[in-house]
């Protein structure tokens, strides 16, 4: 790998924490107003643990913030969340050593959506993180047949999918969790997790150099 995965992680997880007051507000205006409270709180457990840790194997890295975000308190980002870092190691550790870098990448993104749905019980167009997994799924699989697909370039389509989806969300009536219970009340504004989820990969991307 030519980049720092736990760097990366490590940057993500600061930029999470300083996301907090913007993710509250989307959620303020959509639910309890929590969201900010719980992703940093998760992602403080998560620089922590990284920071501790000895090891650089990915799938290491990726299991053990899946493990720390389920560990910490949190709403219903954390199971989410947690479930999904923790599938996508599952996903890298399992992954055919055949593949190249962009197939494992654009794998382990496939794997955090389908834990996210097995999870959550959600589809595409309920307004929740699922509008920006699923879209960064599929695009980063169609990025890792390209030519010159790289973990880079695989992580730079799903950011801009996934920001693309969340953006998507304002035209949306939430069908699930607790925005649902605002019903028509909810359209206009953006989820909060979705732009969680875009957050991470935005990161992500710009560190592996894309
Ligand atoms: P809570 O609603 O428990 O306060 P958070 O505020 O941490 O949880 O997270 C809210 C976000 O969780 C929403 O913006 C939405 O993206 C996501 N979410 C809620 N329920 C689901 C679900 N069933 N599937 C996928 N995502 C969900
Ligand atoms: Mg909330
Ligand atoms: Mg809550």
């Amino acid at each position: 790998m030519s980049w720092d995965l736990k760097e990366a992680l490590l940057h993500a997880s600061r930029q999470v924490q300083s996301a907090r007051d913007q993710l509250s507000d989307l959620d303020a205006a959509l639910g309890d107003g929590d969201h900010g409270t719980s992703m940093a709180r998760s992602f403080a457990a998560v620089e922590q643990q990284l920071t501790a840790m000895e090891g650089n194997e990915p799938a290491d890295l990726l299991e053990l913030v899946g493990n720390t975000v389920l560990n910490a308190v949190g709403g219903a980002m954390g199971p989410l969340f947690g479930s999904a870092f923790l599938s996508s190691g599952v996903a890298l550790r399992n992954s055919d050593p055949a593949l190249s870098s962009a197939e494992r990448t654009a794998a382990a993104i496939a794997a955090a959506a389908d834990a996210i749905q097995r999870r959550g019980k959600a589809a595409v167009g309920d307004k929740t993180m699922v509008d920006a997994i699923v879209p960064a799924a599929e695009a980063a699989a169609a990025a890792a047949k390209e030519a010159d697909a790289s973990s880079a370039t695989v992580l730079r389509a799903a950011a801009e999918a996934a920001a693309a989806g969340t953006e998507r969300t304002k035209e949306l009536v939430a069908r699930i969790g607790r925005a649902s219970r605002l019903g028509e009340r909810t359209l206009g504004h953006q989820d909060p997790g979705a732009t969680s989820v875009t957050l991470v990969l935005e990161s992500l991307a710009a560190s592996a150099g894309a």
